[in-house]
């Protein structure tokens, strides 16, 4: 599917970095692999938040920095296949997303769905896995996304949100420590979702899996929208981290 000039399907920043989090970024690129073209989308759809996380990818960069922290991003549109989506599932490859048909989805022969998986899916996870693998132990994870303050039917007032399915532990501290920062912060507590088995891959593969405190961070995208705007939350989030490191449960 990828041409041998076409990016990776991932990218690892700072492999051996000492920090004891570990980042990964599952919708970091709005890139489609030439080979589909647009999926039958405008331009302005392809670089909406249906095809990726507005921001997400400046924040764990700079987070990485900061922290000296791994990350692994992703390197293709979730529009192609969805990278915290367990391979099968419905929202996998969208037939309709964010209310919006992406014809190019739509009757896909298994053959085609394989290559999606094969090509753009699985390397990334390989990467995630293999880096975990060789590393010491993770203190924790940390999964970073962005969501969309327009939801049809959905009122979003949180501009930053904790997400975790069966262990609260990482994001319990976040929590108290993100409004111990700031008192006024209004913060998402499984909002404006939940990580379930059927919707989420990164945090069950990874973090309950194996045992290791991990949740998604969710930042509302109008605050990271601007390098300006990602710069400042990553600042946040990186002295929310360091003030809650050594609590983290080992
Ligand atoms: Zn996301």
């Amino acid at each position: 599917m990828l041409a041998p000039d076409e990016p990776p399907p991932f990218e690892v920043v700072n492999p051996d970095g000492s920090s004891g989090l570990f980042l990964f970024c599952d919708h970091a690129s709005h890139r489609l692999p030439r080979a589909l073209g647009d999926l039958g989308l405008r331009p302005d759809q392809l670089v909406d938040h249906i095809g990726w996380d507005i921001g997400a990818a400046a924040v764990a960069r700079q987070l990485s920095a900061a922290l000296d922290a791994p990350l692994v991003l992703s390197g293709y549109s979730r529009l192609a296949i969805d990278c915290n989506r367990p391979p099968g599932v419905p929202s996998s490859i969208p037939v309709v997303t964010g209310g919006v048909p992406v014809p190019g989805n739509q009757n896909l022969p298994e053959s085609a769905i394989q290559a999606r998986q094969e090509a753009l899916f699985w390397p990334y996870h390989r990467a995630i896995s293999a880096l975990l693998d060789r590393r010491p132990r993770p203190l924790a994870l940390l999964s970073v996304h962005s969501f969309t303050p327009h939801f049809p039917g959905q009122v979003r007032p949180w501009p930053v949100a904790v997400v975790y399915g069966q262990d609260r532990r990482l994001a319990s501290l976040f929590f108290d420590e993100f409004r111990r920062d700031d008192p006024s912060l209004l913060v998402g507590d499984n909002e404006p979702y939940r990580v379930t088995p059927e919707g989420d891959y990164g945090i069950p593969t990874y973090g309950e899996a194996r045992g290791i405190p991990a949740m998604l961070l969710e930042i509302r995208q109008d605050g990271i929208a601007t390098e300006q705007g990602a710069m400042a939350w990553a600042a946040r989030v990186t002295r929310v981290y360091r003030a809650i490191e050594q609590a983290i449960p080992r």
